[in-house]
C-alpha cells in the first residue's frame, strides 16, 4: 500500500470517487485523525487530484483547520478552486488572519487568487511567508509562482562504471571542472546533480541544456550564487554562510573529495502509486532522494536573484544522501531573466 499514515492509522482505499467522498466525510468529523488523513490526501494529490475537485469549496470554507496537507499538495488539490473560495479566504485574511488561509489562497493559483495574494502583501500581509513557499509579489500586478506545480520524483540509480556517467541524462558526481569555470578559484567543491532542463516540466526558458546542483565545503546553511558561461558552466560563484565554516570543517569536506565517489544517475518519474506517502512527503520511498519541480521545501529562505532581486525559480530539492557531502537538503534555483543560478543548503528542519 503506498499510503503509510504517519499516525499508524490503517490505510483506507482511495481508488474511486466514492472513496474520496468517504475520506472527506471523515475529515469533517471533529475527532478525525487529521495527520493520517493528510497522508491519504497527499496520495490523492500525487495520483488523481481531479477526484478532489468537487470538495474544494467545502474544504476551503469549512474544513481548512483539519486539512493537514503540504503546500505542494495543496497546489494540486485546491488549484483552480472557484472565485467564491478566493472571496472567502480574502475575508478571513482581513478579519482573522492565519497563514493556513494565505497558503490555501496561494494554492488556488487562479488569476483572482494571485491578485488577492498581491493585495494581501500590499496591505501588510507577510511577504516572507509567501516567499518561503515560492510565491513572489512584484511591485505591481498579481503574485507569481516561482515554481511549477508539476512534480517529478527523483529516483537514484548508482553507477558502478565511471565511464558510463558521460552517457546519462541526469548525472550525479561530475568532476567540478565540468560544471564550474575556473575550478581552482571557485567555491564550488562538489557536484550533486545535473538535470536536463527539458525534462523538468514547467521550467522557464534557459540558455543551456542542463542545470547543475552543486555544493561548497560546509555542512549546511549556505547559499551559492553564480552566473553561467556559454557552456552552461557556473562562473563568478560566491557563497554566503549563515555562519562561516571553521577551518577543520572545510578540511573534513576536502578530504571527502575523492573523484569517482558516489557516481549515479537519476530518473525523473511522475508522482504515482509506486511512491510511499508518509508524513506529507515521499522521502521514505526506497530509491527516492527528492523532488524536481513543485514549490521549494520551505525550510530555508529562498534566494532572490542577485541581479534583479526577483525571487528565483525552484528547480529541484534533494537530500544530501544523493551524494554524501554535508547534511540536510540541497536545492537549485534559476533566474531566467538574468541567467543566474543559486544553490542552497539547509539542515533537516
Ligand atoms: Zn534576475
Amino acid at each position: 500500500m503506498p499510503i503509510k499514515p504517519v499516525t499508524g492509522m490503517t490505510p483506507l482505499p482511495l481508488d474511486s470517487p466514492d472513496d474520496v467522498a468517504a475520506l472527506v466525510e471523515l475529515l469533517q468529523r471533529p475527532d478525525s485523525d487529521t495527520r493520517g488523513l493528510g497522508d491519504h490526501l497527499a496520495f490523492l494529490a500525487g495520483t488523481r487530484p481531479e477526484l478532489f475537485r468537487p470538495y474544494q469549496e467545502a474544504v476551503i470554507t469549512g474544513m481548512l483547520d483539519r486539512f493537514d496537507v503540504s503546500f505542494a499538495d495543496q497546489c494540486l488539490l485546491l488549484g483552480g478552486a472557484p472565485d467564491q473560495c478566493v472571496e472567502h479566504l480574502t475575508q478571513r485574511l482581513r478579519s482573522d488572519r492565519s497563514f493556513g488561509d494565505a497558503w490555501a489562497l496561494a494554492a488556488i493559483g487562479t488569476a483572482a487568487a494571485l491578485t488577492a495574494v498581491a493585495e494581501d502583501v500590499r496591505n501588510g500581509g507577510d511577504r516572507e511567508e509567501y516567499e518561503l513557499s515560492g510565491i513572489w509579489v512584484p511591485a505591481t500586478g498579481p503574485a507569481q509562482y516561482r515554481f511549477s506545480p508539476q512534480r517529478r520524483a527523483v529516483w537514484l540509480q548508482p553507477i558502478n562504471e565511471p565511464g558510463k556517467l558521460a552517457a546519462v541524462d541526469h548525472p550525479v558526481g561530475l568532476p567540478v571542472e565540468e560544471v564550474a569555470q575556473n575550478p581552482s578559484a571557485t567555491p564550488i567543491s562538489w557536484h550533486y546533480l545535473s538535470l536536463r532542463h527539458a525534462d523538468v516540466p514547467g521550467l522557464p526558458p534557459w540558455p543551456a541544456n542542463r542545470v547543475h546542483l552543486v555544493g561548497t565545503r560546509a555542512t549546511c546553511m549556505w547559499t551559492l550564487h553564480a552566473g553561467i558561461d556559454d557552456y552552461g558552466r557556473y562562473r563568478s560563484a560566491a557563497v554566503t554562510f549563515d555562519q562561516p565554516p571553521a577551518a577543520e570543517e572545510e578540511e573534513t569536506y576536502r578530504s571527502l573529495e575523492v573523484p569517482g565517489f558516489g557516481l549515479a544517475s537519476v530518473e525523473l518519474r511522475p508522482y504515482d502509486a509506486d511512491l510511499v506517502y508518509c508524513n506529507g512527503h515521499i522521502q521514505l520511498t526506497p530509491g527516492v532522494v527528492g523532488t524536481a519541480g513543485g514549490p521549494p521545501i520551505g525550510l530555508y529562505a529562498n534566494p532572490s536573484c542577485p541581479s534583479c532581486g526577483r525571487l528565483m525559480f525552484h528547480v529541484v530539492s534533494v537530500e544530501n544522501r544523493i551524494r554524501e557531502y554535508g547534511d540536510g537538503w540541497r536545492s537549485l534555483f534559476i533566474c531566467e531573466d538574468c541567467h543566474t543560478v543559486s544553490c542552497n543548503a539547509t539542515g533537516w528542519n
